[in-house]
């Protein structure tokens, strides 16, 4: 942990430690203030984490692209508000020792919004997606954050039955965008967060339990 907490710090992200799940809705409250505009990408770790249930508050302006029942016109118009907006909420897919965050997205809304546009992004990460270099960031993707991904939200890629990218077939270490041609393949656009310019609009809060996938 220690190692990678000093690595984004190095690479000016903003990091804040913690030992437990349950610590992060009041880390999250502590940022916010009362009307701010909020967005966030799909994500398995704020639910789990409870920032989720902290964002949708009343008190916030939250836009929600997957509100129920929410139009294709109304959509697009969230999407336009997110760059605007004053927080986003994600995870990543995975954080390197050297302090890179790489997130993966078949949309890339979430890989838009983390690369510019909110005036804050704030990842909530598990130290489970703590991993040695890019190499290994890029497996974790095809080995356990598409498969899972994939079969939650019931997209019938290779990976949601093999368990693994269709690309580990016959190759343990293929190139990063290497995969299925499915027409519903997650595994589209590529963001590696190195170190950032803008300072402090990136916050890490990473966490000591595992969180999401
Ligand atoms: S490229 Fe296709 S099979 Fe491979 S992990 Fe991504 S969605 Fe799954």
């Amino acid at each position: 942990m220690e190692k990678v907490i000093n690595a984004l710090k190095q690479n000016n992200i903003n990091v804040i430690a913690c030992k437990t799940k349950d610590e992060i809705p009041a880390i999250v409250e502590d940022m916010l203030f009362e009307g701010a505009k909020i967005s966030s990408g799909g994500s398995v770790s704020l639910v789990e984490s409870g920032v989720w249930e902290v964002i949708n508050k009343p008190c916030y302006n939250f836009y929600n692209r997957n509100k129920p029942g929410i139009t294709p016109e109304e959509q697009q118009q969230v999407f336009k508000e997110i760059i605007g907006c004053d927080f986003y909420f994600c995870s990543a897919n995975a954080v390197t020792e050297k302090g890179e965050l790489l997130n993966v997205d078949g949309f890339s809304n979430r890989i838009s919004a983390i690369a510019f546009g909110p005036k804050k992004v704030i990842m909530v990460v598990g130290k489970n997606k703590i991993v040695k270099n890019l190499n290994d960031a890029f497996l974790r993707v095809k080995k356990v954050a598409a498969p899972k991904n994939c079969v939650r939200l019931g997209i019938d890629n290779p990976c949601a039955k093999l368990g693994h990218c269709v690309s580990l077939l016959n190759n343990d270490n293929p190139d990063f965008a290497d995969g299925c041609q499915n027409p519903r393949r997650i595994c589209v656009n590529y963001l590696v967060s190195g170190r950032q310019r803008p300072e402090k609009r990136l916050t890490v809060i990473l966490c000591e339990e595992d969180l999401g996938y």
